[in-house]
């Protein structure tokens, strides 16, 4: 795999990798938030990481236990590209 580092070309949101074909995708955690995602990500009904730790942060302040759910629901099931998201990164400080 070669890596070109004067490429204009597109990185998907969630997994960060160049891709062809990126298709624009409103995210389910951040209103008004749009995304470019690959079709990996798209079917795996992912979402970045910073926007889940955003999300869950914006619950917690907001006390929406609802919300929140969904936020926890997307780290259980590992919808998200890189490290795992700990507890204590949506503590809001
Ligand atoms: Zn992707």
């Amino acid at each position: 795999m070669t890596m070109t580092s004067n490429s204009d070309q597109a990185v998907c949101t969630v997994c960060r990798k160049q891709k062809n074909e990126l298709r624009p995708r409103a995210s389910r955690l951040l209103a008004k938030s749009q995304w470019l995602l690959c079709g990996e990500c798209i079917a795996g009904k992912k979402e970045p990481r910073f926007a889940i730790i955003m999300a869950g942060r914006m619950m917690k302040q907001q006390g929406n236990q609802e919300g929140l759910k969904i936020v926890e629901e997307y780290i259980r099931l590992g919808r998200y590209v890189g490290d795992e998201i700990l507890a204590k990164e949506l503590v809001v400080t």
